[in-house]
């Protein structure tokens, strides 16, 4: 078995050694979580709640072991990764109520009684990337389990140790063996193998588009069920009425939270041009004020990117010549660290406009008007999320109405709730997640009709 060193972004010291799944690891997984499925669904609905419900106590108990873990793993900020180990025990709350409400429905029909059931699928796998380890885990395997799956997860390559840290604690919490598995390796060998074996009836992908799309192929060849979570490259459109301080003082974190590396982050700010000037001279410091650092420390607002490929890839969108408005700072020395960055007067076709640079640089782009502002908002193969800053209600509604994208805020950058649907329109995914309906996408319905005879 070959062991992969897990190395801290903020110091690029080794933090651990991961052994690495292979195929037929993978499959061992995939044999053990099918054995499992016909025990799982034997649960009852409330014993089934319960050891969810049991599962987020665990993790609720470990909230600051796991937030630690991922400051040394990611380089998430301490209180990031506080929130992040927090959403999972919530999500798992949330869905712990979902056994008992697994409803069919009674359909009138003519001679006969017709009901419907919801059943599990059996397999699902869930293949997550690095930029939020927990939550984007927790988003698939807690409604997975909920509706009576069994649940191979895969971590990427570069932070497995959360996810291994949270199948332990589901075991703890007394899910039966083979129920919930953490299998770190290759996304070219396990994650593919997820993809193709006949035994994993879903794949929840989250990731970027190019490899997305491979997923979606693949599960094709099956006609296999899958969920995407993909890319995005969202627009903070700010209108001349809206609370400009406010605007500006928050738009940093709008994009620069996680550094960047947030599949909602307004990499795209949009001010009205009779605006632009007045916003500019408020961004200017709240960029420089975001205190970039070492993210173990409380007060510290963004830590280093995930790695050093990432920072090249980040970097080659700003090149020497590049039309850098402003930067903010960062600390010297080991860590792979990469200032806010502002890019102004940027053209519409740049690359840096047009494309995820998931790291923490920020386009500002001029607009006329609602409608200008619409059409440049969307003028993206992406459609994710998105804020709208303005004090007039009715173009708020307008223009969330006519931006094309899954998730927008007014007045406010949050996208995240677990009670709210999650995900995107375009070449930003397919499928919701999260929300009252997560469970559906994890079950199949099954109609029966019972003949009433005479
Ligand atoms: P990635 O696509 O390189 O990898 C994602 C996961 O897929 C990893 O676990 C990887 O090992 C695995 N993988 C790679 N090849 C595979 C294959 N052939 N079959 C199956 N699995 C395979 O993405 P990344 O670089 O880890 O993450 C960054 C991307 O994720 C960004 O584009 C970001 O926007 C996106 N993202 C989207 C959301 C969302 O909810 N929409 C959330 C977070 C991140």
């Amino acid at each position: 078995m070959t062991t992969l060193e897990i190395l801290n972004p903020a110091t690029e010291q080794v933090v651990s050694s991961v052994d690495q799944t292979g195929v037929e690891g993978t499959d061992e997984a995939i044999c053990r979580a099918l054995a499992a499925g016909e025990k799982w669904r034997a649960v009852a609905p409330a014993d089934r709640g319960r050891l969810l419900r049991a599962f987020a106590e665990a993790v609720d108990g470990a909230v600051e072991e796991l937030a630690q873990l991922e400051v040394a793993n990611s380089g998430h900020t301490i209180t990031n990764a506080r929130w992040e180990a927090g959403n999972v025990r919530d999500v798992l709350h949330y869905y712990a109520a979902g056994p008992e409400r697994m409803f069919g429905r009674q359909i009138p029909v003519a001679d006969g009684i017709d009901i419907t059931f919801r059943e599990p699928l059996g397999v699902v796998g869930v293949v997550v990337p690095w930029n939020f380890p927990m939550p984007i885990a927790g988003w698939g395997f807690a409604p997975a389990l909920a509706a009576g799956n069994t649940v191979i997860l895969k971590p990427a390559e570069l932070t497995p140790l959360t996810a291994l840290r949270l199948a332990e604690l589901a075991l703890q919490a007394g899910l039966p063996e083979g129920v919930f598995q953490v299998v770190p390796g290759k996304g070219s060998l396990v994650g593919q193998r997820l993809v193709d074996h006949p035994d994993v009836d879903k794949l929840v992908f989250t990731g970027s588009t190019a490899v997305g799309r491979a997923v979606m192929a693949g599960c094709a060849a099956r006609v296999k069920p899958v969920t995407l979570e993909l890319g995005g490259k969202s627009a903070n459109v700010v209108f001349a009425d809206a609370d400009l301080e406010q605007a500006a003082a928050t738009a940093p974190y709008g994009v620069f939270d996680n550094a960047g590396q947030d599949c909602c982050a307004r990499s795209r700010i949009l001010v009205q041009r009779s605006a632009y000037e007045r916003f500019m001279g408020l961004l200017e410091p709240a960029v420089m004020g975001v205190v970039v650092g070492d993210p173990a420390e409380e007060k510290t607002e963004m830590g280093p990117l995930i790695s050093a490929g990432q920072r090249d890839a980040v970097a080659s969108y700003v090149p020497d010549d590049a039309p850098v408005a402003f930067r903010g700072g960062m600390p010297d020395g080991p860590g792979y660290w990469y200032p806010p960055t502002v890019l102004a007067p940027v053209s519409a076709q740049d690359r840096a406009v047009q494309e995820e640079i998931f790291g923490p640089v920020v386009v500002v782009l001029p607009f006329d008007d609602e409608d200008d502002a619409v059409r440049i908002a969307n003028d993206s193969d992406y459609g994710l999320s998105g804020s709208i800053w303005t004090s007039d209600l009715g173009r708020a509604l307008r223009v969330s109405r006519g931006i094309r994208a899954g998730n927008l805020s007014v007045n406010s950058h949050s996208s995240v709730r677990h009670q709210t649907p999650f995900g995107g329109y375009k070449q930003s995914g397919l499928g919701r997640e999260l929300g009252p309906d997560a469970l559906h996408p994890f079950t199949e319905v099954k109609n029966v009709f019972i003949s009433t005879g005479g």
